[in-house]
């Protein structure tokens, strides 16, 4: 309950609670509100950026106990289910039923569907079928003074008044305490088509992206790309197996959801092939099983061992438009190798969703070296007029930067709505504002 996967460690609070149901919670808030006692939240604490740690003093609310899956509709495509729930037991229990929840990330065996919401989570599959935000339909919400808002929506049009839902998703726990969530599920596909492709740069890989989503219609479910240092980092760090025997500059780890596995199969290698002949793509191997398939994605998903074996590490998640992210990655670098040539720098991403990451190193520890650090990267995201924080938040590791991409006006806003839904400013104090 003191820290979460950043690594960020605060300080002891002065309780942990942790509720079975909304209207414990409720009454819970409403006594802390009482007493203008700050609050907590906290989910399964895989968080990036410090956002569900007690900085000390404060009540900290563990969604945990409350994990119940309360329905699955496949004909109605709906999962109704308590904030607290592991997203990969949820996603087992549709799987079974015979539909899919396609919020998916590396830390699905511990995040809680309470957090993925209130972090927007994007991940793996955004591509297809988008981020968590475009994956539910209602929300439960405890605000700050107890107040339960019941926004059980099922259906994917409401245009009844204002979709208040959407105040709550993404806000890192300042708003409000979510307890209950409507995902929207999709048809479960009979198979994946899954290849490893090697590209000499940037520009073919977005050549090739565009190739893929024209052929294949749009069924490209995982587009991700792995500059040549992050694969050989990853492999070595977990241990792994390297798709391809010869090296090259940039990866792509490409996917597609199946309808139709026997003709979707020939469709997707037929794509490869046309790639190839092309020229945009100059080398590749498809999985020819399942294991396989696991073996590549172990080497996207390896970023966790890479975190374990290269700490201290900062961090970067930014997007930029799709067309900068080649250039965006290369000023990056320039400015990293110019005043720190001796730290390594790890470059991937989500590039269907223009989300790059970035890994530094081993960096230095104090406070001024992290600070250029931080600078050389996000001077250069700004520049491109993109964000600072894609998918993890801000919390209180990115607090610094929230202004390189957003308006004063917009910081005025989110200030004016945190001062009508919690005045006594007790929720997650010290938290993305
Ligand atoms: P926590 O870490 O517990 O909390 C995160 C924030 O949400 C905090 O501000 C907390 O106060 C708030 N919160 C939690 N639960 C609630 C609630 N019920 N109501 C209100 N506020 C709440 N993120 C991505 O977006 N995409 C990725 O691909 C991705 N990959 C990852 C891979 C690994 C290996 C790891 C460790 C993390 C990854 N993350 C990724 C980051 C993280 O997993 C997500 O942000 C996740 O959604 C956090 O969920 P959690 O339950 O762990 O939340």
């Amino acid at each position: 309950y003191l820290q979460d996967w950043s690594g960020c460690a605060g300080g002891q609070p002065l309780a942990i609670l942790r509720p079975r149901s909304t209207d414990e919670l409720s009454r819970m808030l409403a006594i802390c509100h009482a007493h203008g006692q700050a609050v907590v939240p906290q989910g399964g604490l895989t968080g990036l950026v410090g956002g569900a740690v007690p900085a000390g003093g404060e009540v900290v609310v563990s969604l945990e106990r409350m994990n119940r899956i309360e329905r699955i509709d496949v004909d109605s495509g709906t999962v109704i289910v308590e904030a607290g729930a592991i997203l990969q037991t949820v996603q087992e229990a549709c799987r079974d039923a015979g539909a899919l929840l396609a919020v998916d990330l590396g830390a699905r065996g511990s995040c809680q569907v309470g957090g993925n919401v209130s972090t927007n989570a994007g991940g793996n599959r955004v591509i297809r079928y988008g981020n968590t935000r475009d994956l539910v339909l209602g929300l439960e919400v405890v605000l700050a003074d107890g107040t339960v808002l019941s926004m059980l929506n099922q259906m994917v049009k409401n245009n009844a008044g204002m979709d208040l839902k959407h105040l709550f998703i993404g806000s890192e726990g300042v708003l409000g305490i979510v307890t209950r969530v409507v995902f929207k599920l999709q048809p479960l596909p009979r198979g994946v088509s899954t290849a490893v492709v090697a590209l000499q740069d940037y520009p073919a890989a977005l050549r090739f992206l565009r190739h893929a989503q024209q052929s294949l219609s749009g069924q490209v479910s995982a587009f991700e790309i792995m500059w040549n240092n992050y694969l050989v980092t990853a492999v070595d760090a977990g241990k792994l197996r390297a798709p391809l025997d010869t090296s090259y500059p940039v990866y792509v780890l490409i996917d597609m959801h199946c309808g139709q596995p026997e003709t979707d199969a020939g469709r997707f290698e037929a794509m490869l092939e046309q790639a190839i002949e092309a020229g945009w793509i100059l080398d590749g191997a498809v999985a020819q099983s399942v294991a396989e398939a696991e073996s590549f994605w172990a080497i996207r998903d390896g970023v966790a061992e890479v975190l374990r074996d290269y700490a201290p590490t900062l961090n970067f998640d930014v997007s930029v438009p799709i067309a900068h992210i080649g250039d965006c990655a290369a000023r990056i670098r320039e400015n990293l190798d110019r005043d720190w040539p001796a730290l390594k720098a790890l470059f991937f991403g989500h590039v269907g969703d223009g989300n790059l990451h970035v890994v530094v190193c081993k960096v230095p520890a104090d406070h001024d070296s992290l600070m250029r650090i931080e600078e050389a990267v996000y001077s250069v995201v700004r520049t491109h007029g993109g964000s600072i924080s894609a998918e993890h938040g801000i919390g209180t590791l990115k607090r610094d930067w929230l202004h390189y991409s957003r308006s004063e006006a917009e910081l005025a806003l989110m200030w004016a709505l945190k001062q009508t839904l919690d005045p006594k400013k007790i929720l997650n104090p010290g938290k993305m504002l």
